[in-house]
């Protein structure tokens, strides 16, 4: 994209193929929610915006279970952590690590200025022991595991984190820098289970009482590469997925604003978290998009909360 020819944020992805655009029926609304910061995916948010994005949130504290825990984390985590997750197998595409200049003063103040002389000071840079964090929940699970083993009924969470992952786009509901929030469940499969179906209903009502339209599918993660495209089938097949859909217009793709996921043993087995017996423990997560939510309200709505609709006014209790 040439600087002296932005192209507009767009609000989704429209049915039709790229090449037959229609005109976005939501381009109004970026320039009210969004402010650039020269990299697409990456934009200061306004305060009609952030106000309904507390609001959000403050809903889905009342929504949290009364036994949760509640934990928020930086945008940040340690890499050794996320290695051992698994995460590099699945999705090395999306990962963001940090990089710092390191070695003698030296060293370090030859490479930073070859940044004035216009070199590449970039080049100098080396991994830190941080990656940017992808999802809310991954910290959680070696802080668990350093707990012990769980207590009869298991464990809950409510945790949040800024997370990164790298997928540029000019599409307002991709972004690569944005909030998530979710409920974490440690238990039995039974346990995660119960929780996973639990959840999966209250968000039907929840998207209701928003007043949008919405449909629950199965999904899949996009895993990386050809043996990401197997991984996508095994979880398919196991229904280890699925996600509440919004279209943000008529003609719009629906978009993906939470999802509902069932990691088996995963988790407890990589982390050595263990069940009240010997067997691994189980997990699963209910993740809302809080900043696609907030861009569906706006999309589906109109951009002056005093006019969106009564049950969704008295929801949010704006
Ligand atoms: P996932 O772990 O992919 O299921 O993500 C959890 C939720 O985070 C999704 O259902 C989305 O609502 C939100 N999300 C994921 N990726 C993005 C993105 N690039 N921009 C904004 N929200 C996202
Ligand atoms: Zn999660």
């Amino acid at each position: 994209m040439s600087a002296a020819h932005p192209e507009p944020l767009r609000a989704s992805a429209s049915r039709a193929h790229e090449g037959a655009e229609a005109p976005d029926p939501l381009s109004g609304l970026a320039p009210a929610l969004f402010m650039g910061l020269g990299s697409d995916g990456v934009y200061a948010r306004t305060a009609l915006y952030e106000r309904v994005l507390e609001r959000l949130a403050a809903l889905i504290d009342r929504l949290r279970d009364v036994r949760a825990e509640v934990l928020r984390f930086p945008p940040v985590m340690n890499r050794r952590q996320l290695e051992r997750s698994g995460y590099l197998k699945s999705f090395p595409n999306l990962l963001g690590c940090v990089s710092v200049l390191h070695g003698s003063e030296a060293a370090i103040r030859a490479a930073a200025d070859r940044c004035e002389t216009g070199g590449d000071w970039t080049a100098s840079l080396g991994a830190a022991d941080l990656v940017l964090t992808p999802a809310a929940c991954y910290p959680l699970y070696p802080l668990v595991a350093g707990r012990g083993p769980l207590p009869p009924g298991g464990l809950i969470f409510d945790v949040a984190a800024d997370c990164f992952r790298r997928e540029p786009s000019r599409m307002l509901d991709r972004l690569q820098s944005f909030r998530m929030r979710e409920f974490v469940r440690f238990g039995s499969p039974e346990d995660i289970v119960a929780f996973r179906e639990g959840w999966i209903a209250r968000a039907r009502e929840l998207a209701a009482e928003l007043a949008l339209p919405y449909a629950v599918d199965i999904a899949n993660d996009p895993f990386f590469g050809r043996v990401g495209q197997l991984m996508a089938v095994s979880q398919l097949q196991q229904s280890l997925k699925f996600e509440l859909l919004i279209p943000y217009h008529a003609r719009a793709r629906p978009t993906a604003c939470m999802s509902f996921n069932y990691h088996r043993e995963h988790f407890g087995q990589v982390w050595g978290i263990k069940g009240s017996g010997a067997e691994p423990a189980h997990t699963g997560c209910v993740a809302f998009g809080i900043d696609r939510l907030a861009v569906a309200l706006f999309a589906n709505h109109g951009l002056d909360p005093d006019q969106w609709p009564a049950s969704a006014r008295r929801t949010l209790a704006l």
